[in-house]
């Protein structure tokens, strides 16, 4: 007899079956073909239509997805349950029907994600290449500018490159000048490495976020980094935005653009983790590029990251949940 995938026992009972089997959703979470009773989603993007270097990221949603089955429930750190204390689905992946033409594939990736956040669903989403958090702030934006914690080797408010004002080193400036993101409250923790222009990532200074550079990370520690991310981002709503290539190359080498020096997957977890009770409104993991990827080394370590950045969302969708009262 054939299981009905959309009942996804084994996900009531993660006992019931060895976590390798079955069709592999992000976590092992429940396939959801409709944006009903669901609080938070997870959204694969397979688009890497903006990289200005090595391509690959398309690939990104499926090894993740794949590696995330690995992982189990409960975050035995904080204790935090993220799929008892929120309803998660997996949405399957961001559809396009001209995946090879940058502005309009990211302008249905906006659409679809107008959708999901008219529905109340807080997005989690795998990239990609980092051009997608633009349209995705787009969306998740939309009642006004948010802050941001973003961890990257690379502060991605570049300028035009080659014509494209789009690609991957640029998101975050254009959703500046858009008003999406709110420069005070933007922090970008883990920039390092080597550039053709010494003002290459000036907009940031200029425009006012906090830029933590990998040497403050590591003289400082993840503990000054979180609290740094805590006082920039002050209690609005905040996005999530995590590039695998901040991570050391020798714990993420299947990314696009590594660069040496970088913070390890246990900083990471920790300095995640130390950033509860902040209003996370969405998050995305991006730039996972499964063609350089060694032994499943980087979509395991992005999986892992996925998983605390799950539970930060989780319990930021509680706590609205209680302040909103009965009804
Ligand atoms: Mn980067
Ligand atoms: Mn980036």
């Amino acid at each position: 007899m054939i299981k009905q995938p959309e009942k996804y026992q084994d996900f009531r009972d993660p006992q019931a079956h060895p976590r390798y089997t079955g069709i592999a959703t992000f976590f092992r979470a429940p396939a959801s073909q409709t944006l009903q009773d669901i609080d938070i989603g997870l959204i694969g993007v397979p688009f890497d239509g903006g990289v200005t270097n090595r391509t690959g990221t398309r690939h990104g949603p499926r090894a993740v997805r794949e590696q995330s089955t690995l992982l189990r429930r409960i975050n035995s750190a904080t204790g935090v349950a993220p799929f008892r204390d929120a309803r998660v689905r997996d949405l399957g992946d961001c559809w396009l029907e001209q995946p090879y033409e940058l502005q309009t594939a990211q302008a249905e990736i906006e659409r679809f994600y107008r959708q999901v956040t008219a529905a109340g669903i807080v997005p989690l989403s795998v990239g990609g290449d980092h051009s997608i958090s633009l349209p995705i702030l787009r969306a998740v934006a939309a009642r006004g500018p948010v802050g941001m914690v973003h961890i990257d080797a690379h502060c991605d408010t570049g300028d035009d490159y080659m014509g494209s004002r789009f690609h991957h080193g640029a998101p975050f400036r254009r959703a500046v000048e858009e008003k999406l993101l709110d420069p005070a409250r933007v922090i970008q923790i883990g920039i390092r490495g080597t550039t053709n222009d010494p003002d290459l990532w000036g907009f940031s200074q200029r425009s006012g976020m906090r830029v933590l550079p990998m040497d403050e990370f590591q003289d400082a520690g993840w503990h000054h980094a979180a609290a740094e991310a805590r006082r920039v981002a002050g209690s609005g709503p905040v996005y999530l935005s995590f590039d695998i290539d901040s991570l050391d190359p020798s714990q993420a080498p299947g990314t696009g653009t590594p660069e040496a020096g970088g913070i390890t997957a246990l900083e990471a977890l920790r300095l995640l983790r130390a950033l509860r009770g902040l209003d996370f409104v969405g998050g995305d993991l991006v730039e996972v590029s499964p063609p350089f990827d060694v032994g499943n080394l980087t979509s395991f370590n992005g999986a892992s990251v996925l998983f605390e950045v799950l539970c930060l969302l989780a319990e930021a969708w509680q706590a609205r949940q209680g302040q909103q009262g009965p009804g």
